[in-house]
């Protein structure tokens, strides 16, 4: 299913990516390295999902570099294809919008995503929800924590029906979010 020069293109891709998401972090207590996150999410996809579409692999590793940095449509569209940029153009937010108007329109548009897109949104989610257990954004409190494990589980509800093991992994790492969360919030 997946063409001879998949690995080369994969390695072109996360170059890429690397190279554009160069000077950020994550919002983790260790910071990590953005492109952790983008491996985390195309692993996801192969792992979880098994997920053997080029074309998805290749958009999740690009998912965040048009909302991210100052990639460009044209520019991915060129290295990696219109069908790539496609699904990486579905992923990405319109950042004219204030945040919660966009958090709104993710959940409002969920049910519309191809199903490539889907399976990248699910991943990212898993992706996020998996760092919320392990490392939250230091800088969030409980509330904005709790309210984004909530808000995440309202988009992926307008995902469902296409990527059954995803969504079962959603689901898990929603629960261990909450779990620690929870554990967060008991009296010590
Ligand atoms: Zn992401």
């Amino acid at each position: 299913m997946l063409p001879e020069n998949f690995p080369g293109k994969l390695l072109d891709a996360l170059q890429y990516a690397a190279e554009q998401h160069r000077d950020q972090r994550r919002k983790g207590a260790t910071h990590a390295p953005y492109i952790n996150h983008p491996i985390a999410v195309t692993e996801i996809l192969w792992r979880v999902g098994g997920i053997r579409d080029e074309v998805t692999l290749l958009a999740a590793v690009l998912h965040d570099t048009l909302e991210d940095t100052d990639a460009t449509a044209t520019e991915i569209a060129q290295r990696f294809g219109e069908e790539v940029c496609a699904v990486v153009l579905e992923v990405t937010d319109d950042k004219s919008l204030p945040k919660e108007e966009r958090k709104r329109l993710q959940v409002l548009h969920a049910a519309q995503k191809s199903i490539r897109a889907r399976a990248v949104k699910l991943a990212d989610k898993i992706s996020n929800l998996n760092d919320i257990t392990s490392a939250p954004p230091s800088d969030w409190n409980e509330e904005r924590l709790n309210e984004y494990v909530a808000w995440a589980g309202r988009v992926v509800n307008g995902l469902r029906g296409s990527h059954p093991a995803l969504e079962a992994a959603f689901d898990q790492a929603q629960q261990q979010a909450r779990q620690s969360l929870d554990n967060l919030s008991l009296p010590r």
